[in-house]
């Protein structure tokens, strides 16, 4: 269903995207525009917090010297960054939240339970690896958890939470899209891909098929076609899902509320600041 909405006369794309711009838009082109044209975005939660702690503690702890990767020097890491983080305005909420600081030392422990961290080869350099480079046209930007090269050239993603279960091809496009990014940036053929699913001591390889890294480079191109149809156009298509249960907009989605004001008009950003939803 295609929803016509009310746009700034100069409303525009974001110049870069990034896989979580493309995965959005796929999953709904009216949510891309509330959350990256109508630029409003759901306050932090407990779940990002302690995702974005356990990324910083696991990045620190690629940081050091194989030998000194313990699980003891994990846990130092943790009481050092994590009450760091949630000291700052984004985080202060959770700063008292046991179960969330519970789920993050129990991720950091099964690090330990799914992989040797001394065993890993890694240089820092290769340490939250910036990517950014221009895809099929379009100017892609990332960040890669880790890039292991132990005969084997690996890019890892951690992830915090549930188990995929049978979402996980959706997981792995991802991953998938950065060895793209690896091969048009800096000429690395991926051999492998990886996601470490830290609380479910899950651990997902893929060879990095070529025909399914270059599938996400040809998703990139649709996506920046199709959105840049869609701004021109004022008119986003509503694509209702399982996930419309989740989504912040539902109650200003005219596919879900029927009474709802045209997303983008002053009535509906009114309803979505009562909602507690943040402006950038
Ligand atoms: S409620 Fe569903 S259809 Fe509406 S914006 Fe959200 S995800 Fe899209």
């Amino acid at each position: 269903m295609r929803i016509e909405v009310e746009q700034p006369a100069k409303a525009s794309l974001p110049k870069r995207v990034s896989y979580s711009q493309m995965s959005l838009y796929q999953q709904c082109p009216l949510k891309y525009f509330f959350s990256y044209i109508a630029g409003w975005r759901e306050p932090p939660t407990s779940a990002l917090a302690g995702g974005s702690i356990t990324h910083e503690v696991c990045e620190y702890l690629y940081r050091l010297e194989p030998q000194d990767r313990t699980l003891d020097a994990a846990m130092d890491l943790l009481r050092e960054h994590g009450p760091r983080m949630l000291r700052s305005n984004e985080y202060k909420p959770f700063e008292n939240d046991l179960k969330m600081k519970h789920s993050v030392k129990e991720a950091i422990e099964n690090l330990f339970k799914v992989e040797d961290p001394k065993q890993v080869v890694v240089q820092p350099e290769h340490i939250e690896m910036e990517l950014s480079v221009d895809i099929n046209g379009v100017n892609f930007f990332g960040k890669v958890d880790r890039f292991t090269v132990d005969g084997v050239n690996r890019v890892t993603d951690y992830k915090t939470g549930k188990s995929p279960g049978k979402f996980i091809d959706d997981k792995l496009a991802q991953p998938y899209l950065y060895a793209l990014g690896f091969k048009t940036q800096h000429d690395i053929d991926v051999d492998e891909v990886e996601l470490i699913f830290l609380n479910a001591q899950e651990v997902v390889r893929r060879p990095a098929d070529s025909g399914l890294v270059l599938a996400q480079g040809e998703n990139l191109a649709q996506m920046r076609v199709a959105s840049e149809f869609d701004v021109a156009n004022s008119s986003w298509e509503a694509r209702v899902s399982r996930l419309c249960d989740y989504c912040a907009f539902e109650r200003v989605c005219p596919a879900r509320t029927p009474d709802a004001p045209a997303p983008g008009s002053s009535q509906c950003n009114t309803k979505l600041t009562e909602a507690g939803l943040l402006h950038k």
